[in-house]
């Protein structure tokens, strides 16, 4: 076990290494536990390893693609002393300070880390379909956000995937780009609201496919459309598209603070308003872990910020 650390960041995108160049700005000589490679958003660097351009990035008037982004807050945090450890949080114990952190083995009897504050930026993560190849063509036609990437798709003709609120949001943003967008939803009724469903029904640009399920993305390195199975005739078609946004929901990477922090009903944590405070004092949270409405690098970043500020000043009144 080491020392009792000022600060211990868990999660490693926009969020957790704004609040670490912060906080080692601060001299507060924070380590972040990056989280280990993986095939999913829930690994080092966050969402962003998985985009290409990313061309609403303030600052960087040409793009800069979503890696290189994230290796530049890397190096950044680096830069001002902050230690980057590329392992997963396996357990935490919030129940008394300081806090607990395992790393490796969660059963293990002595914590790996003790920390006066803690910053959870674990982020959340896209649902995804499943389907193989999925991964390789996040960012090559495949997008889980309009956002970021509908410019890209001027004038071509799109799907969406799913029957939400956020499915027929992003379908409705992509008709400022798209010439047509075809709503993918594998059932007869939508799960959105009305006003979003009207929404969808009243736009001239969106066409919506019922009960149908992608069986298949098309497309070797790029996506070139889908596989399509109308789940009550078992028709199958081939349909091109020169994108497709996938929109069946987020899910936060909370598991590991069930328990201990609290959780809005979506699985969200709750920050305190204005703030980046948890119910939990000295344990402060940032980026899209505890948030389910903007969801955008730079908000998560700033909150990272946030984030690193009240740890600061919650550290200083301590010690007051
Ligand atoms: P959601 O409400 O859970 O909807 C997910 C949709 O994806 C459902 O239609 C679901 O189909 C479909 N789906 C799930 N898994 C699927 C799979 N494996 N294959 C195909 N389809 C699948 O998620 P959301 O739309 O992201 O919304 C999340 C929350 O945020 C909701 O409370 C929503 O109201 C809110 N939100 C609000 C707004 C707004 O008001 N402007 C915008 C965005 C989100 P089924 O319907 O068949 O289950």
């Amino acid at each position: 076990m080491s020392d009792i650390r000022d600060v211990i960041i868990i999660g490693s995108g926009p969020a957790g290494l704004t609040a670490a160049i912060y906080t080692a700005r601060a001299n507060l000589a924070p380590l972040v536990l990056e989280g280990e490679p993986s095939s999913t958003s829930d690994q080092p660097g966050g969402q962003l390893m998985l985009t290409t351009d990313v061309e609403n990035y303030p600052g960087f008037p040409d793009g800069i693609m979503g890696p290189e982004l994230m290796l530049n807050f890397r190096n950044q945090a680096l830069r001002f002393g902050a230690e980057i450890d590329t392992v997963k949080a396996s357990r935490v114990d919030f129940s008394e300070r300081p806090f607990k952190v395992w790393v490796g083995d969660p059963e293990a009897a002595e914590p790996t880390h003790l920390a006066n504050t803690i910053i959870v930026s674990t982020g959340a993560q896209s649902l995804m379909l499943g389907l193989p190849n999925e991964n390789e063509l996040v960012g090559h036609g495949l997008s889980t956000c309009a956002t970021c990437d509908g410019f890209f798709f001027r004038d071509q003709e799109i799907a969406v995937v799913g029957g939400g609120d956020s499915a027929i949001e992003e379908a409705s943003f992509l008709t400022r780009f798209a010439s047509k967008v075809t709503i993918i939803h594998r059932r007869d009724e939508f799960r959105a609201s009305k006003i979003m469903q009207q929404r969808a029904f009243d736009n001239p640009k969106i066409e919506i496919m019922w009960d149908t399920v992608v069986e298949e993305y098309l497309g070797e390195g790029q996506i070139r459309g889908l596989k399509l199975r109308n789940v009550n005739t078992d028709e199958v078609n081939d349909v091109q598209f020169s994108g497709v946004f996938v929109a069946i929901g987020h899910k936060p990477n909370t598991g590991l603070f069930a328990g201990q922090l609290d959780l809005k009903d979506n699985g969200y944590l709750i920050t305190k308003p204005d703030s980046s405070y948890t119910n939990v004092e000295g344990v402060f949270a940032c980026g899209d872990v505890q948030d389910d409405i903007y969801r955008q690098a730079i908000t998560a970043s700033g909150s990272g910020c946030m984030a690193a500020i009240d740890a600061e000043r919650w550290l200083e009144d301590q010690h007051d």
